[in-house]
């Protein structure tokens, strides 16, 4: 490494993910930022937020990574779609911050989540940390659009207790047009985690005119359910906390005048999932 970009880094706190962090680490030479990335001694963070009871059981510590290969149309954080966004940051730093809630995070039956960004973006720093923070005992739960899954071997996965898996949406078209991405891999990858018996939660964001379709919702539900692996389904219902980061960023966000879906359409797609044995919030 170059420069020793890391004394510079500013704090890995923030009060929330919805804080805008742009360039850095655009001090990190290109050099050092591919090692990164291939080995995982170093890793980019946008931040480790405290506190959160929605990123998988108990309240969780949440690292926040930069990356990303989607374009979620709704995405609430744009400025972690560029990794050197993020802090350069050395696993021994994240480790010894995470070690800092070793003893919060048991007594309130929580653990430690990675997301982001697309945390597999940087899959070895991700294996690095959560075999840390497996080692310490704190439960270890990946949130991932999944479509980089084939990057983690069958070992890796051991180090992950539970994945969060966003399915942005049913119809391969619309995951296309939502997200600039395939679907296909996405579900490769929940195949995958069935086959192993991985414990896992589905998440899903629900956006008027794009992904309350009740006949895709009804093919997701199907889907999940034969999988046998999804404890339980989160509908998250779009909202708009993250549109001054488009803004800011200069970028055009499209889906500004879209409201959040009304109470009936949530609970009507809980209901299509609660239909199908899945338990559905
Ligand atoms: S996968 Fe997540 S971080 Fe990436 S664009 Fe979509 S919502 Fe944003």
């Amino acid at each position: 490494m170059t420069d020793n970009p890391v004394q510079k880094a500013p704090s890995l706190e923030a009060k929330s993910p919805f804080e805008l962090r742009v360039d850095l680490g655009r001090h990190v030479p290109e050099t050092d930022v591919r090692t990164a990335l291939a080995g995982g001694d170093m890793g980019f963070l946008h931040s480790f937020t405290t506190g959160s009871t929605l990123d998988g059981p108990g309240v969780r510590v949440v690292a926040w990574l930069t990356g990303c290969q989607f374009r979620c149309l709704y995405c609430h954080n744009p400025d972690t779609w560029k990794l050197t966004n993020g802090v350069p940051v050395t696993l021994e730093r994240a480790v010894a911050q995470l070690g800092k809630y070793r003893r919060g995070l048991k007594v309130m039956k929580g653990g430690f989540t990675i997301s982001g960004g697309e945390p597999l973006m940087q899959d070895r720093f991700v294996v690095k940390l959560f075999t840390a923070a497996r080692s310490m005992g704190i439960h270890t739960a990946l949130d991932t659009n999944g479509a980089l899954g084939h990057r983690l071997t069958d070992k890796d996965l051991e180090q992950v207790d539970l994945v969060l898996l966003d399915i942005k949406a049913w119809d391969p078209q619309h995951h296309r047009q939502l997200t600039g991405m395939e679907l296909g891999p996405v579900l490769d990858f929940a195949r995958r985690l069935a086959a192993r018996k991985k414990s896992a939660w589905l998440r899903y964001v629900l956006v008027p005119g794009w992904t309350d379709v009740p006949e895709d919702i009804a093919g997701l539900a199907d889907f999940a359910a034969g999988l046998g692996i999804f404890e339980r389904v989160d509908v998250l219902p779009l909202h708009q906390m993250g549109a001054f980061k488009w803004k800011q960023l200069g970028m055009e966000y499209t889906l500004r005048d879209v409201p959040p879906p009304t109470k009936e359409i949530v609970e009507r797609t809980c209901a299509q999932f609660r239909a199908v044995g899945l338990t559905a919030y």
